[in-house]
């Protein structure tokens, strides 16, 4: 149901129904206004006053342009997985982008044309369809749009560098109501900015990715040993990702084994740290590659052989449900050494949650060849990732948040500037420099000057652009 009567804040939808195609709901049409504002991390439980379910691009310029017209505060929604909270509002107008859902796939030219609704699952599956991928998410719930905005980091970015790397033009909706192209000839300043400078300059209503050959069979999975064992373990996988070639993704998680059938009885709900890694050749050759890896130790879970990718991206999926509370802190290393290694496993073991997991990855590779000065996008040295995702269930937020800040803390010693505002929660503005640098801070705020002198945009890695 949709209604014309004001909202509950008195504000007359009228003009925004005039002419807008997608679903507009309010809090009168209740489940659908429930589900339409629901975000996966449960910490953010807001109220938008309209939420406006755009079609098309003349849709995204007039919710924009009656959000301006009424002073209301905006917020845009891909695939909702901010685990900052930014694509969800109270009060405001949420512009939720995902019934734009169309993909066009250029097999021949290898590159693929996807709006915004669209979440790496489907992409995915699209472009499988065609033996080809691009770098997407690490589950299959993200949405391409706010991925590739803010870095895109998954399993490929090694051979075939971030998910913003990929981004050759893009279709942008401006504050001022217009669309623009944007490509290397055409708004190129803005190309650079959208490469990792996150939703501040714009809407973004089509993204053309380069696409790569890519599997569809492939040698990846998951080893699985209990937590006593990570100090050897975690040593071995950093030395062998360390010295691996760009085909090789992978890295390690400090979780508790979930209670699924191929988890021993006697490990299940335990502490243990999982080996993922996956090689991004032929079938034989990532046995080969990967087989020290699976031949270390006695894993008591092995989960690694011939797969497909599409079922490698979805490894991760059972374990991050939506609904869940999350706080988020990661950073980059430019090495892991023993010490850093020793650290991480002290916070795993200090987590107040039995959900939450602690992660190091390798990056590095072909996220390094892409000069500092090429993209927004800052910390291209980094060769590791390190993420700390507390999660819990209950309303227990103080010691879970504490957790998560003291273990970026912990592993500050050996962290860098850079790249991982996506995966980081509260975020102000001297993180957003700091990860930025002073230089590309200036560069990114004369773009936001040019196209969002208002600042309309601004539930993001916000860049204000008074600096
Ligand atoms: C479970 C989980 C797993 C994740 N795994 C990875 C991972 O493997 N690698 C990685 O790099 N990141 C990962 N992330 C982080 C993720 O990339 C970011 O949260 C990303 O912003 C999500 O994009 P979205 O479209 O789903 O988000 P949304 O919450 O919809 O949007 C995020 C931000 O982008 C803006 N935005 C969205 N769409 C547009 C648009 N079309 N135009 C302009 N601005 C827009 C929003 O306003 C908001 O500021 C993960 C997050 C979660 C919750």
């Amino acid at each position: 149901m949709t209604t014309s009567a004001p909202t509950a804040a008195g504000l007359d939808l009228g003009p925004l129904r005039a002419g807008f195609t997608g679903e507009i709901l309010t809090a009168a049409d209740g489940a659908a206004y429930d589900a339409a504002r629901t975000a996966f991390n449960a910490m953010f439980d807001r109220r938008p006053a309209v939420i406006a379910r755009a079609e098309s691009n003349a849709d995204v310029a007039h919710a924009i342009t009656f959000a301006r017209a009424k002073g209301l505060p905006l917020a845009v929604r891909g695939g909702g997985h901010s685990v900052a909270g930014y694509s969800t509002i109270e009060g405001g107008l949420l512009l939720d982008l995902g019934p734009m859902k169309a993909i066009d796939i250029d097999a021949e030219g290898r590159l693929v044309r996807v709006q915004p609704g669209v979440v790496w699952g489907e992409l995915d599956a699209a472009t499988q369809a065609h033996g080809l991928a691009t770098t997407g998410g690490r589950m299959t719930t993200t949405g391409v749009a706010g991925f590739v905005l803010g870095s895109g980091s998954g399993w490929l970015e090694r051979l075939h560098g971030l998910a913003c790397d990929n981004l050759v033009a893009a279709e942008v909706v401006t504050a001022a109501g217009e669309t623009v192209v944007v490509d290397e000839s055409e708004n190129a300043e803005l190309l650079w900015g959208l490469r990792g400078g996150g939703g501040n300059f714009g809407v973004v209503t089509e993204f053309t990715l380069r696409l790569h050959p890519v599997g569809p069979e492939v040698y990846a999975g998951m080893l699985m040993y209990p937590r006593v064992q990570a100090p050897e373990v975690v040593r071995h996988v950093r030395d062998f990702l360390r010295d691996a070639p760009r085909e090789v993704t992978g890295g390690v998680i400090f979780m508790h084994a979930p209670p699924a059938p191929f988890v021993p009885p006697e490990l299940r709900g335990a502490p243990v740290v999982s080996v993922i890694a996956g090689h991004w050749g032929s079938v034989e050759d990532g046995a080969t590659s990967l087989a020290s890896l699976k031949e270390y130790g006695e894993p008591r879970v092995d989960l690694m052989g011939p797969t497909t990718y599409m079922d490698f991206q979805m490894i991760t999926d059972a374990g991050n449900p939506p609904g869940r509370r999350n706080y988020w802190r990661s950073d980059l290393l430019p090495d892991a050494p023993d010490e850093a290694i020793d650290a991480l496993i002290a916070c795993a073991a200090r987590a107040v949650s039995p959900t939450s997991v602690v992660v190091l990855g390798r990056t590095g590779g072909a996220v390094g060849d892409v000069a500092e000065d090429a993209t927004a996008l800052s910390g291209r040295s980094a060769e590791w990732l390190f993420h700390c995702y507390a999660s819990w269930t209950d309303a227990d937020d103080t010691p879970n948040i504490a957790w998560a800040r003291a273990s970026e803390e912990a592993l500050g010693p050996w962290s860098m500037a850079g790249m991982a505002l996506n995966f980081v929660s509260d975020i102000d503005n001297s993180r957003v420099r700091g990860t930025f640098g002073a230089e590309k801070y200036d560069r990114l705020v004369r773009l936001k000057r040019c196209w969002d002198p208002e600042n309309v945009f601004a539930m993001n890695q916000n860049i204000p652009p008074e600096g």
